[in-house]
Order: C-alpha cells, then structure tokens, then sequence
C-alpha cells in the first residue's frame, strides 16, 4: 500500500495507485470473480483527481499556466472538487460552472476548497447560453490567462487514464482481466482504461454503463445523435445529452443502460453486503454486472473488473436518504426482492 511507512509532501503525491478490492457477497450467485477499483481512495475521494493532476501539469509543461492563473472548468462536482484540491496546493484559483442536478453537498464542498461556483440549470440543451458548457466558455473568454480544463472534450482526459489506471489494473490483475465494467459521462475513464488494457490483451471485453435519458449507447450503435433519447435523470456524472470527445467509443465492446431505481439500490447494497461507501455510480456500474450475470455473461475463471469512480458520502441527501429515496418512490415490493434478504 502506498501510504504505509510512509510521509508525503502534499496530498497530491496520494492520486492514483488506488486499491483492487475482491467483491465477495454482491456477485455471488454469478460464476467468474469480481473486483472493484475503488476510486475513492483518491485523495479528494474520486477518481477525477487522476484527470485534474494529469492535465493541469500538462499545462504547466507547454507554459500555459502558471501560478496565479485561473483554471475554468464545467463539472458535476467530482471533477471541481479535485480540481479545487490541485489548485490549492499548486496556487491556482479555481472557477467552476455546476449543473443544478449536483447535490448541495458537493456544491458546498467545492466552495470549501475555495472555488467560485456558478449553478448553472441542467435541463437546458448544451447550446443554451445558461448550460454550463456555455457559461464556463464565457468565463474563458472574460477572464484573461485562464485555462479551460473542457474535460468532454480534452483528450488528456484520455490519457490521464490511458497512463496510470490502465496499468494499474493489470498490474493488480496479473494482466488476468477478462472484462472492464465501468460508467461512462465524459468517457475519460472506460476510454483510456480500456484502450491501455486492450493493448495489452485486446480480448479484454469492455462494457460501458449509461443511464436511461443519455445519448451514448444509441451513438455507440448508430453513431447517430438521436435527440430523441435525451430526458432526464437522477445520477450524477454518468451518461450524456452530447457526444463527448473524450469517449473513444471503438475501445467499448457494448454499453448498458441502468435505472436510477435500481442503481441506488444497488450502490446501499454495495454499502450492506460489502462494507464499501461508494457514490451512485458504484451502484449503477454493479447494477450493469449484476444484468450482465443474469444474461449469463460471465464463465468460472473470468476476472471482472468494476470501476467505483467516487465515495458515499456525497450522496447523504440523495441514495443514502430514506427520505429522498421515498421521494422519488423507490421504496416499493420490486426493490425489496433486489435487496436479495438483504433488509435496509
Ligand atoms: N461517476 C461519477 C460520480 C462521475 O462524477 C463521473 C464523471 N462525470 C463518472 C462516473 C464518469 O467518469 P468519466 O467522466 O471518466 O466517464
């Protein structure tokens, strides 16, 4: 483990390096092995702190930052939070454009850091003024010497992925992996994860998780915008209304789409069955395994690896509130049987 034994400068010097960790009870009635990388072993607890370090420091090296600078960024708050954390340590300031969709604990959270945040509303279309994309591009342009972090459209983002959780999976699997389940939004983490193992093995299968209400697995299949899908959805920073850049869809063998209902079911299940406090999306990349096994996708020796970009604690208002679940009617008699006996 890379914090044994050990002192580091900053918290910078803990990105990356998370642990692989053996799922023993949520998959078990599948044949194959499961493992998760959790992400939120990250110093700023998700896996965007990979992505936030990689491109700011890319930066540094062409000379466009530099301290004192301003870095701009469009996010669902994962990505603000880690880029709020760099920024700290490196001296930077910090101004970020949020989706309303994110969770007022992580709007907080960023102002925390020290952020300026502007709440931008999430069911307008992304070339409406007030979308976040646009807002942040407006910043970029009003603010001089700024860097616009883009990262749905910044290859970087591929690469920060391509260059350390790639190998750090099959260093941990002994290049034993068969299959890679992990969420896609901006498409960073499953693209530069999967294009670095399918080099290694190309008969890895990889298999993208999105969200009913998002374009991305219809444009993997037709590679066809398809407006038609767009509507909305409750989990935060997966899924998409445009077709980001960021995303090689040709590493992708298949996408799956999960509900809202049965991710947050099975992310508390994650929490109950496996001592894991995982985000939401945990719990729709497990609800993606969880279909993939019941199709009868996985064979006894296979290693499956599952991605859980972020923490629990994120979601206090949201999956892990009774009162919101209630809300959004997803206590019923159907979950009770997808809590397998397993009673919350
Ligand atoms: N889960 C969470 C909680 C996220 O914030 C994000 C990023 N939007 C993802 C999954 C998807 O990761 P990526 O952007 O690399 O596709």
């Amino acid at each position: 483990m890379k914090h044994k034994n050990k002192v580091f400068d900053n918290v910078l010097d803990l990105i990356g390096q998370t642990p692989l960790i053996k799922l023993n009870k949520i998959a078990s009635e599948f044949k194959g092995n499961f493992y998760a990388k959790v992400e939120s072993f990250n110093p700023g607890h998700s896996s965007k702190d990979r992505i936030a370090l990689y491109i700011i420091e890319q930066a540094e090296k062409k000379g466009i930052l530099s301290p004192g600078d301003t870095i701009i960024e469009t996010t669902s708050g994962n990505t603000g939070f880690s880029i709020a954390m760099v920024s700290i340590i490196k001296g930077y300031d910090c101004v970020l454009a949020v989706s309303s969709k994110s969770s007022a604990d992580k709007i907080d959270m960023l102002k925390t850091m020290g952020a300026k945040v502007y709440v931008c509303p999430a069911h307008v279309s992304a070339d409406d003024p007030r979308s976040y994309y646009q807002v942040a591009k407006r910043l970029h342009e009003e603010i001089k010497g700024s860097v616009y972090i883009n990262q749905y459209f910044n290859e970087l983002n591929i690469d920060a992925h391509y260059k350390s959780t790639g190998p750090e999976i099959w260093k941990q699997t002994e290049g034993k992996i068969t299959h890679l389940v992990a969420c896609s939004g901006t498409g960073g983490t499953i693209s530069g994860t999967a294009r670095y193992l399918k080099e290694q093995n190309p008969n890895v299968k990889v298999i993208g998780v999105d969200a009913f209400g998002s374009v991305i697995k219809k444009y993997h299949e037709t590679r066809e915008f398809d407006e038609k899908e767009i509507y909305p959805y409750r989990i935060e920073g997966l899924g998409k209304n445009l077709i980001p850049t960021a995303t090689d869809f040709d590493v992708v063998d298949e996408f799956i789409k999960v509900t809202d209902e049965e991710s947050a079911h099975t992310a508390r299940l994650i929490a109950k069955s496996e001592g894991m406090f995982v985000g939401y999306t945990s719990g729709a990349a497990m609800q993606a395994i969880m279909q993939l096994g019941e199709q009868g996708e996985f064979k006894k020796d296979d290693n499956i690896v599952v991605i859980f970009p972020d923490h629990g604690s994120r979601y206090m208002s949201k999956v892990y509130s009774d009162k919101w679940m209630n809300e959004q009617g997803f206590f019923d008699s159907k979950n009770e049987a997808a809590a397998q006996n397993i009673q919350y």
